[in-house]
């Protein structure tokens, strides 16, 4: 029998353009858009011909390959039209995980966006005067709730304070960047040199200050810097003293950092503003969690810190967001940067904040999923974990209960943990991270912790009604 030619193999393919008017994969067009369905009908000739070019197909397999065309076509179109950006199951018990988007935002955020970004909105719009307005009035009016309310309480305060604004940028990196270049541009800025850090994803306190046109006085040691450094580095060109939050590492042992009413009695004596970059930004206080040490908005402008730059997706729990709270005069300047303009926010932003910081206004803690895994409890976390464990029967599965720590991650608390109940699973004749990689290519994809040959799954950070989901998809990742 003669054996085809690869020339012969080629002819047998039909062209592009034959295959995209067939009736089936005409069909398919009307429905999922012409330009997906011939990107995919050209890529499955590609690579058949590319089989035969390389010899890996003869002329049985073309034929067989040429009755599943159509079906190739679709399945093609169908993986290049699912979306890249998805919803991931954390199991990882890190509660903000930069990597997988932080905060998870609550309901109510969700629903105020959808319902302002699906139709027109009074985003920069005075309804009474029918003139156009501010888009950050419609937080601002929250924030002066949730920071002045006791600020304002505390002793002596309204006699020495003017009253507190905030504006909202695009994260906290450019809320810096933002503060710096209108409170310092040209002149210098008093920084310690324990606190020059960088944070994941190149944010570095020298770079921004680079960027801002501000000049970057460092003072003190890595390990101990005095208010009387900040005091001596002072010059007629200093224009701004800055304290950074220490969000992802912690100096131990020899250390000395100036409290932070020293610095504020230096600024005030020196007339020369204070600001703290303080990267979490929490508005409750994580003591109620059992967390010290972790500074609150309010804790830094009650001390006297003139502005505040911290995020909108860490311990706040809503959006991805950079907020600048602190003294009026100061943040007017802020607003009338140009700078401003170009790191503005959209309505999709403000519309989730706004709800967000309406339910600090309630009260209502546990309807922002942040605040809400933090404040689960050990006991509660173990008893989702026995429930999972008991219904993962599987010959090959070993599960097993087991003490643990979640993490708050984002910057907050750097040594921070809370302690958790986790899963603890063994797969017959299957390495641990084979197993995790399993669970992270699963449909929707479980993201967990290997250690010691263990995969490590923490349900602080599950929904409780994806448990039934982990038990499918650890009984699937076995089989
Ligand atoms: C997280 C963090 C930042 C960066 O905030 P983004 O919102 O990610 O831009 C800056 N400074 C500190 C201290 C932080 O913790």
């Amino acid at each position: 029998m003669k054996t085809e030619s690869k020339t012969d193999l080629y002819r047998k393919l039909p062209s592009v353009d034959e295959l995209v008017h067939r009736a089936e994969v005409a069909a398919l067009a009307s429905q999922e858009g012409q330009i997906a369905v011939t990107d995919a009908a050209r890529a499955v000739l590609a690579s058949l011909r590319e089989e035969i070019a390389s010899g890996r197909i003869d002329a049985a397999g073309v034929d067989i390959a040429l009755t599943g065309l159509d079906a190739a076509v679709e399945r093609r179109v169908q993986q290049s039209l699912t979306y890249s950006l998805r919803a991931v199951i954390n199991a990882t018990g890190v509660i903000l995980h930069t990597n997988l988007g932080r905060a998870p935002l609550a309901d109510s955020a969700l629903e105020h966006a959808c319902a302002v970004a699906r139709a027109y909105s009074n985003l920069e719009f005075d309804a009474q005067s029918g003139e156009r307005g501010r888009r950050d009035v419609h937080v601002e009016r929250l924030f002066r709730r949730l920071l002045n309310h006791e600020a304002f309480a505390a002793e002596g305060a309204r006699a020495t304070r003017p009253e507190v604004s905030t504006i909202v940028v695009n994260n906290n990196a450019a809320a810096v960047l933002l503060a710096l270049n209108t409170l310092a541009e040209g002149g210098e800025v008093i920084v310690s040199r324990g606190e020059l850090v960088e944070i994941g994803g190149s944010f570095r306190i020298p770079d921004v200050m680079a960027k801002s046109n501000a000049v970057l006085r460092e003072v003190g040691t890595t390990n101990r810097t005095r208010v009387s450094d900040y005091e001596r580095a002072i010059t007629e060109k200093t224009r701004l003293l800055l304290r950074v939050h220490r969000s992802n590492f912690q100096i131990a042992g020899f250390t000395e950092q100036p409290r932070l009413d020293e610095l504020v009695s230096l600024s005030r004596k020196r007339n020369i503003p204070l600001m703290e970059d303080l990267g979490s930004g929490a508005l409750i206080d994580l003591r109620s969690v059992g967390v010290g040490g972790e500074p609150t908005v309010l804790d830094s402008l009650r001390a006297g810190v003139d502005v505040v730059t911290y995020s909108g997706d860490k311990l706040l729990g809503g959006p991805q967001a950079g907020l600048l709270s602190g003294r009026s005069d100061l943040i007017a300047r802020m607003r009338s940067n140009s700078l401003f303009r170009a790191l503005r926010v959209d309505k999709l932003t403000y519309a989730a904040l706004e709800a967000t910081l309406m339910a600090y206004v309630k009260g209502d803690h546990d309807s922002i999923p942040t605040w809400r895994m933090m404040r689960l409890s050990k006991v509660e976390i173990g008893r989702r974990a026995e429930a999972v464990a008991e219904r993962v029967p599987s010959s090959k599965l070993t599960v097993e209960v087991i003490d643990g720590e979640s993490v708050i991650g984002g910057g907050a608390a750097p040594s921070a943990v809370l302690p958790t109940r986790l899963l603890a699973v063994t797969c017959e004749g299957l390495r641990a991270d084979e197993l995790a990689r399993r669970l992270r290519t699963s449909d929707p994809p479980v993201i967990a912790r290997v250690e010691e040959g263990r995969v490590l799954l923490d349900l602080r950070t599950v929904f409780p009604e994806q448990d039934d989901t982990i038990i499918r998809t650890l009984r699937a990742a076995s089989s």
